[in-house]
């Protein structure tokens, strides 16, 4: 902002010292473009402070969404394949796994797993022989 200012005032400086009409009037052009420059300047600089905070919003919310991201991949990781959570004794936190029901039961329940704390009991995939 400083040099502009130096600038506008070397130009007034010029055009007022100049006996030459003409060049005068040339250095009241370039006084009133340097204005007009300043002005973009400081659009700039507002647009630019503005960037700068979305930024670094932005930045924070990749924190945030990182560090939800690595919750539930250890919380996945933690799942062995293919063996069902019950749903009602997990918690977000912890899954509570299902038992696998013993192969006499599983036509008699028609289920494959068992929750061994509140019994509840569900069918994984296709049984061969079940309709
Ligand atoms: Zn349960």
């Amino acid at each position: 902002m400083g040099t502009i200012k130096d600038i506008v005032d070397l130009t007034t400086q010029l055009a007022n010292s100049v006996a030459d009409r003409k060049i005068a009037s040339e250095l009241n052009a370039i006084q009133s473009l340097i204005l007009q420059l300043q002005s973009e300047q400081a659009a700039l600089h507002e647009a630019n402070i503005e960037l700068r905070e979305e930024r670094l919003s932005l930045k924070e919310r990749i924190q945030e969404l990182e560090t939800e991201n690595q919750g539930l991949m250890s919380a996945s990781a933690s799942v062995p394949n293919g063996v069902p959570t019950c749903p009602n004794c997990s918690t977000m936190s912890k899954p509570f796994f299902m038992r696998p029901v013993a192969s006499d039961f599983v036509h008699l329940l028609n289920a494959t797993h068992e929750c061994p704390k509140c019994k509840y009991n569900t069918k994984i995939g296709e049984l061969e022989g079940i309709s």
